[in-house]
């Protein structure tokens, strides 16, 4: 049995554990087109900003790697020949498989304006981008970031630390307007301000101006123009279903996966980025574009690959992150619908945020600490933390377990309710019931 992986992802790396548990004698193949193999992209921000250094992007050993007893083959895979099960690849023979997972991830959507290829003009999906955009600081002063979303401020921060005046040009009225309320958004954005930021609301890019085939400056719809060295753009992701498209696997947005992360092919499954996968429980495939169920999400295809029936259940989606400073939590459904700065999804960001939940919102304490619920009948639908955390892994919990809050519900709906206390109250209770 050969099990080929396409991906050094996160998604195609658990996909190889969840194998190995299994079976300890076929043969794993990785494939990626990625020189540098498998490392944390959200740490891609913090080195970046000079935090971390690239080592510690990889949290896997030499002896990880021997223990799980793979082969790792640099090479973009230029087709899926399904009648044959066989994958072209670029400048290297053709790979047969037997069970194949694509974990082929999503991409930045590129602009689509004059000068977008111009040298300069930037974005962060892998170590090799997050390197240019180093190399570039070192020559440049000034840059232009375009975007909603954590990608764009990461972006933002991390060119900030390398001591860049940064331009942070806004569609809309607001900071990432379909997940964070108003306050929220004003938090981040007066943080970003006292570090020095400009920013730059309702504007939109026209142009990228370029002087000997390098950026020069932008120009914007409105004529104004502002001279820079880099511009740096997230304004969304697209999920890489070309390889699957092209040989018949069926996709929407993303690889259409059922809970086992199979595909139309039975002998291909998808997992990750790439893949939008059917929620038994909501009867509604979606596309989440977060580390934590790519990974579970590759766990489970692999379970699948090597012949144990498993279901991946969708959990209500969470993420930590660090928005201008401020670390932030947001789980299940928090949102507003669209984003002006934002196509499609963006990197850390899940669809089921972006739902605007039938629900009712109770708030608690601002500026640097702050929470915010989205309540329905019995449960809570969503959660955003700002500052400090240590509810984060209680509304986890309840959120994922759909804790009945009818005990504490009209109080948390009480204006000025001291909504940390009575949650955390709560939980304690309720953490007591669910252990007896
Ligand atoms: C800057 C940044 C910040 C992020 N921040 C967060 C965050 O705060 N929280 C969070 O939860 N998530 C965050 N994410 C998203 C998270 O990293 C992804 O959800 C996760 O990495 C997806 O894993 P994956 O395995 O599906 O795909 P990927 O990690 O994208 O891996 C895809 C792999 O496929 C390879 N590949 C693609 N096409 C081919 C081909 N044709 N042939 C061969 N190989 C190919 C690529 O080289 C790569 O190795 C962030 C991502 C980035 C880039």
């Amino acid at each position: 049995m050969r099990y080929v992986i396409i991906g050094a992802g996160v998604a195609g790396f658990a996909a190889i554990e969840s194998i190995r548990s299994i079976d300890k004698t076929g043969e794993v193949v990785m494939v990626s087109d990625d020189p540098h193999g498998f490392y944390s992209r959200p740490g891609l921000a913090y080195y970046l900003t000079g935090e971390i250094d690239s080592k510690a992007l990889y949290s896997r050993s030499k002896d990880d790697y021997r223990h799980l007893n793979f082969s790792f083959l640099n090479a973009r895979v230029k087709r899926i020949l399904r009648a044959e099960k066989k994958l072209e690849l670029d400048g290297k023979p053709a790979l047969a498989y037997d069970k194949l997972l694509i974990a082929v991830g999503a991409q930045a959507i590129p602009l689509n304006i004059a000068g977008a290829k111009l040298q300069g003009v930037m974005k962060l999906d892998h170590l090799t981008d997050a390197n240019d955009i180093l190399a570039f600081t070192k020559r440049g002063r000034t840059a232009v970031v375009v975007g909603g979303g954590i990608t764009a401020l990461e972006l933002t921060e991390g060119l900030l630390a390398r001591g860049m005046n940064v331009h942070y040009l806004l569609r809309g009225d607001r900071y990432w307007s379909n997940v964070l309320d108003a306050r929220e958004s004003q938090a981040v954005e007066a943080r970003l301000q006292e570090e020095g930021v400009t920013l730059h609301h309702h504007v939109e890019l026209a142009e990228i101006i370029g002087k000997n085939n390098r950026v020069a400056g932008i120009r914007l719809t409105d004529g104004h123009t502002i001279k820079c060295d880099l511009v740096a753009y997230a304004v969304g992701i697209a999920p890489r279903i070309e390889l699957a498209n092209e040989c018949g696997i069926n996709c929407e947005r993303g690889i259409l996966a059922d809970e086992h992360l199979q595909t139309n092919d039975e002998n291909i499954f998808a997992a990750g980025d790439v893949a939008q996968v059917y929620d038994p429980l909501t009867g509604h495939s979606v596309i989440d574009s977060l580390w934590n169920p790519a990974r579970e999400q590759g766990g489970v295809a692999g379970w699948n690959m090597a012949g144990r029936r498993a279901a991946y259940l969708k959990s209500a989606p969470f993420n930590v992150t660090r928005l201008a400073g401020l670390t932030t939590t947001i789980i299940g459904s928090v949102g507003r619908g669209r984003d002006e700065d934002v196509m499609g999804i963006a990197r850390g960001d899940s669809e089921t945020w972006r739902e605007l939940p039938e629900a009712l919102v109770a708030q608690g304490g601002f500026d640097v600490n702050h929470i915010r619920l989205l309540i329905g009948d019995k449960r809570l639908i969503g959660a955003v933390l700002m500052g400090d955390q240590k509810l984060s892994f209680p509304l986890q919990k309840m959120i994922a377990n759909g804790a009945d809050i009818s005990p504490i519900r009209d109080s948390l709906m009480q204006p000025n309710a001291p909504v940390a206390d009575l949650i955390a109250d709560f939980w304690m209770k309720w953490r007591e019931n669910i252990a007896a």
